[in-house]
């Protein structure tokens, strides 16, 4: 495999150009590519997660607000 960057004979296996620094081999590409769906899921799923978190405390405080509201008249 060679840098298409500087021309630089790389190792099969490299991610960067020794060289040049620049990124280098498709396969790798492709790889990265396809795990960005999963890391987009996996975000999603967490901000759902954070989401859901976020709903259930606006909730309590809420229901807390309205019981100290009750109280104090
Ligand atoms: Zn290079």
């Amino acid at each position: 495999m060679y840098c298409k960057n500087c021309g630089t004979d790389l190792p099969d296996d490299a991610l960067f150009c020794s060289e040049c620094g620049a990124a280098v081999n498709s396969e790798q590409k492709e790889t990265a590519v396809r795990s960005v769906p999963e890391m987009k899921s996996t975000s999603a799923d967490r901000n759902d997660k954070i989401d859901g978190k976020l709903i259930l405390g606006v909730t309590v405080f809420l229901t807390l607000l309205l019981v100290i509201v009750k109280i104090a008249l």
